[in-house]
């Protein structure tokens, strides 16, 4: 290849293809092309849902300042599937899609795709739901 600082295949030890690296200077220049593209084929690979943001449960847990002992429990109230801890259950019917320190923990129910809302306020808990129609994620 003409531009081989620009774009060089990556060889493992025992002479294995593992990587290509693209220069710095290639990828600025063409990263709003490279980027939507790679994006694309990653999500061919790797059709899985995004990860979980376990850090935002994390932290959230780790401010918590209610009046009742740190719990972790998540039901739908559409299907009535449920979690005594969401977190350690060895089926995880839940899905954490966001938590904030203030109290608001969304998650996804994995049986019948309702969005649970779990608000924490001082002194007690609520649970909303909420049923997507299809396609309309
Ligand atoms: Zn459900």
């Amino acid at each position: 290849m003409a531009h081989s600082d620009h774009y060089l295949p990556l060889y493992d030890k025992s002479g294995n293809f593992y990587a290509v690296l693209l220069s710095a200077e290639l990828w600025s220049r063409f990263s709003h092309r490279l980027e939507p593209m790679i994006r694309g084929m990653l999500e061919d690979m790797e059709p899985q849902e995004r990860p979980e943001p376990l850090h935002e449960w994390d932290e959230f847990k780790q401010y918590w300042d209610f009046k009742y002992p740190y719990e972790a429990r998540v039901e739908c109230g559409n299907c009535g599937a449920q979690a005594e801890d969401w977190t350690t259950d060895p089926v995880r019917p839940f899905t954490l899609r966001s938590a904030q320190i203030g109290g608001l923990a969304v998650f996804q129910c994995r049986a019948c795709g309702a969005t649970v809302r779990k608000k924490h306020f001082k002194d007690h808990v609520c649970f909303e739901y909420t049923l997507h129609a299809c396609g309309s994620r």
